[in-house]
């Protein structure tokens, strides 16, 4: 494969004159700093943030075991993904590939920047369709969106089949990771160095407890992360997150033990899911909710938020008909949506 970062970027990206920040001028440490317009008076947060969250970056790049240069946050993924678009995608030409049942945000952020999504369907069982994925690929085709463990759905993508495409594909892979914690399977980020096409997306969102600091991670080779530098808001990532965020990822083993957590109430939840009549299937999940496919399934919706309980109704996504996706909550959560459902269906 002859991978060409060069040929990828939008011509206008490669050619942009980025922003020059104060902080970009001048790097160091200095006593007096007049070069922001910032307001002198201290109250903790009167500067500007670090734009390139180094502090953070460092504490990152020790427990996912990779470069600095290879990291890039953002504002939640939801904003990488954004930056992915503007740096790859030409409006009204270039095209992305979506594989539904899938994330939203791929097809917002694509129709917010005007580019054409081409969408092959994961089979019945959520598997990727390899023949015709890689039928679907031409010229102006500058990202593959995957999802894995993939949202709606839970499961892991095969990984054999990503490798193929990482290898025959000439445009930017990207496999989301949002929800790689609560699964066994090993992260794409340990295979960056060999595919220079591989981008992987992480976030404090999910397993880390953090949704509210929005902090989103994008991992991939230096030579693209230094693409999507000169294309982001400089201080994209606030202070109060960055500082959040070094704080909590000194916090490991609390994180690993709220997936235990997580992860022991998931297989009671799905246990007893099973035992209700209405429930024809539950799917297998590698992520910290549960697909259930069940007899009628909006009815349920409705009648859940009327017991004060919100599930997420996937029933009208093609290949989700009739089912519900619950996100596996503590354990009174969990036994307050089964007696519901328990009332619901009796
Ligand atoms: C929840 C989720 C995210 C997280 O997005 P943030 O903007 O980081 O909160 C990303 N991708 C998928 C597939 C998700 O389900």
């Amino acid at each position: 494969m002859s991978f060409d970062l060069n040929k990828i970027v939008r011509p206008s990206i490669k050619c942009l004159q980025p922003y020059s920040s104060a902080r970009d001028e001048f790097i160091g440490k200095a006593n007096v700093y007049l070069d922001a317009n910032e307001n002198p008076f201290g109250n903790g947060l009167n500067r500007y943030p670090d734009p390139y969250q180094q502090v953070l970056k460092s504490k990152i790049s020790k427990i996912k075991n990779i470069k600095k240069e290879s990291i890039i946050l953002g504002n939640g993924s939801d904003e990488v993904i954004d930056l992915l678009f503007r740096a790859f995608c030409e409006p009204n030409k270039d095209e992305v590939i979506i594989l539904p049942p899938t994330y939203g945000m791929y097809q917002v952020c694509a129709d917010i920047n005007n580019v054409k999504t081409k969408k092959v369907s994961l089979t019945p069982d959520f598997e990727i369709d390899e023949t015709s994925l890689l039928e679907t690929i031409n010229k102006n085709t500058k990202i593959i969106w995957f999802c894995s463990p993939n949202n709606p759905t839970g499961n892991t993508m095969d990984p054999v089949v990503i490798k193929n495409v990482l290898n025959s594909f000439k445009g930017i892979v990207v496999i989301d990771e949002a929800y790689i914690d609560f699964s066994d399977s090993q992260s794409w980020i340990d295979f960056i160095e060999l595919h220079p096409n591989l981008f992987i997306l992480q976030t404090l969102s999910k397993a880390w407890g953090l949704a509210g600091i929005r902090l989103g991670m994008g991992f991939a080779s230096k030579e693209i992360i230094s693409i999507l530098n000169k294309i982001k808001p400089p201080y994209n990532v606030n202070s109060l997150t960055q500082e959040k965020a070094i704080e909590a990822i000194g916090y490991l083993d609390e994180k690993n033990d709220t997936i235990d957590a997580i992860l022991a109430e998931k297989a009671k939840l799905s246990e007893k899911l099973n035992q209700i009549d209405e429930v024809q299937k539950i799917y297998q999940s590698d992520a910290n909710f549960i697909l259930v496919k069940i007899n009628k399934a909006k009815d349920i919706y409705n009648k859940l938020v009327e017991h004060s309980i919100i599930v997420r109704n996937r029933s009208s996504v093609t290949l989700c008909e009739d089912c519900l996706r619950i996100t596996v909550g503590n354990t009174a959560e969990n036994e307050k949506l089964l007696n519901a459902i328990k009332k619901i269906t009796a």
